[in-house]
């Protein structure tokens, strides 16, 4: 990859991680769960109703189940999505790190000039 493709990349990986919006960690799945409504005629009939649950862990280390409510799947769903797409940018983004760090320790090397034999060749005449 050439130097202008890895600044090209690694601004736009930047750009993408600096303004990541809500971020949702865990895994969101469907469940059959009975509502518990007496009436219900699907429970009733021996069914169940398909619902959200998102599993995470909490800031107590402590792994909690959450059911989504129809509102508030959207929401959950883009957070939970970006988080995925965040984590996705920050591997890529190391991996340009390390790219453009073995680079830039390269052109260190092959810029270095040596002191006792100060020639201005074309290449280093200006800088
Ligand atoms: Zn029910």
């Amino acid at each position: 990859m050439n130097e202008q493709k890895l600044k090209t990349e690694l601004l736009t990986c930047l750009d993408a991680l600096l303004q990541p919006g809500n971020l949702l960690k865990g895994s969101l799945y469907k469940v059959k769960k009975r509502c518990g409504m007496r009436y219900c005629k699907v429970c009733n009939s021996g069914g169940a109703h398909e619902v959200y649950q998102f599993t995470f862990t909490d800031k107590a280390g402590i792994k909690t189940s959450t059911t989504i409510t129809n509102e508030n799947l959207p929401i959950v769903e883009k957070a939970w999505q970006s988080y995925k797409l965040f984590r996705k940018n920050l591997k890529r983004y190391k991996n340009l790190s390390e790219k453009i760090n073995d680079t830039i320790r390269l052109y260190e090397k092959r810029h270095l000039i040596d002191a006792r034999g100060m020639k201005k060749t074309k290449k280093s005449a200006r800088n």
